[in-house]
């Protein structure tokens, strides 16, 4: 990893905007030039630097001779059988590879970005977790993932609402590149995200919660809970054993306090592992007197593990009881199995899912 932090050079979606300022005058470019090319990449969504009219044809080659355009290239899409969930398969210039995740909406679109090749973390019920990890994204490779999406959309007259950090990977692990692409993002002269349409999604990470809390930036953090004691949270969430349920809470307080944020909470329902009343009621006490919210997700089926996804009649009595213990619940249905695009199905190869039926998942409960 840091061989290939010594090597990769940074691309245009590496940098901010006073960055790519300091670039072009650097080469003798006036601060308009900047401006120009910040413009259409972020709010025409230019794909290339051949498709930014205003800079003279010369000007295009220098700065693209110097400077390449895009870190990632797409090689495989996969669509769900409505349409509304789409996964794209992107090559890295090392040849690594990650998976990117459009979920359309009614009312928004939301993209779900990798910010890891891999996964440090290892949950033994997630996909990325069981593939192993190899190096974190840079902030052109993160922010690249959310310009392809915006593009497509825009194509079709549509908008990118939201962004998920929930993608392969720890992004509080990662936790600069993920700041820089939230703030370089967030720029209103730029692609103009609202920062409360951005979603930082951790395994509990203490030290990230905490940093986070710091920053002025009105950014949603969500947390993988998946169980509310210590012995279990171990084995399904292996970082618990450096942060203990005691420091993750503890944390999540003091960003409530400090943030005046609510924070969510992520419970994946796994068939006989964590989803009891016993298991309902230790989350309840937990999160009790704290501001959150609970998503309730089925577990999505993932090859190789023996975890099953919990029936939907137990998914419902857990909901009931945190909702009579004060605890605001959503029992959320899974998205995008067939073409393997669910939480903890990303794992960075093409999908066999629609060309081969013997790995095909169960299109959910
Ligand atoms: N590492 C971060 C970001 C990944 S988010 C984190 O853990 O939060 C991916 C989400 O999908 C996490 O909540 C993860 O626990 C969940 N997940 C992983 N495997 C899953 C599976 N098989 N079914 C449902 N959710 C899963």
């Amino acid at each position: 990893m840091r061989f290939w932090r010594a090597v990769a050079s940074p691309t245009l979606l590496d940098l901010d905007r006073s960055e790519l300022g300091e670039k072009l005058a650097e080469w003798g470019e006036p601060r308009f030039r900047a401006d120009q090319i910040w413009h259409a990449v972020y709010r025409e969504h230019a794909s290339s630097y051949s498709a930014i009219s205003p800079l003279p044809r010369a000007l295009r080659e220098r700065v693209g001779e110097r400077l390449a355009f895009d870190p990632l290239g797409p090689v495989d899409r996969v669509a769900s059988a409505d349409g509304m969930t789409t996964k794209v398969l992107f090559s890295l210039p090392d040849q690594e590879t990650i998976e990117t995740v459009l979920m359309r909406y009614e009312s928004r679109s939301t993209v779900c970005v990798s910010t890891q090749v891999g996964c440090p973390i290892a949950c033994p019920f997630c996909a990325t977790g069981r593939a192993g990890f190899k190096r974190d994204l840079t902030v052109g490779e993160i922010v690249s993932q959310i310009l392809h999406f915006a593009r497509e959309l825009g194509e079709e007259g549509e908008r990118l609402t939201n962004v998920v950090y929930m993608g392969m990977g720890e992004p509080l692990l990662n936790y600069d590149a993920t700041l820089r692409s939230i703030r370089i993002l967030n720029d209103p002269d730029g692609f103009g995200l609202r920062a409360r349409g951005f979603t930082i999604s951790t395994a509990g990470i203490v030290p990230g919660i905490d940093r986070l809390a710091g920053e002025d930036l009105q950014v949603n953090l969500a947390v993988s809970l998946h169980a509310g004691n210590d012995r279990l949270r171990n084995l399904l969430v292996p970082t618990n054993r450096r942060y203990l349920l005691s420091a993750l809470i503890h944390a999540c307080r003091t960003y409530v306090e400090r943030t005046h944020r609510r924070v969510s909470f992520e419970v994946a329902l796994i068939d006989g592992v964590n989803d009891s009343l016993v298991h309902a009621r230790e989350i309840a006490a937990l999160l009790d007197g704290l501001l959150c919210h609970v998503n309730l997700i089925p577990l999505n089926p993932v090859d190789g593990s023996p975890f099953r996804p919990s029936p939907r009649a137990r998914r419902e009595v857990f909901a009931k009881e945190l909702r009579q213990a004060g605890v605001p619940t959503t029992l959320r249905l899974g998205r995008g199995i067939e073409v393997q695009a669910g939480c903890g199905q990303l794992r960075g190869r093409e999908t066999a899912a629609p060309h081969d039926s013997r790995d095909r998942a169960e299109p959910s409960l």
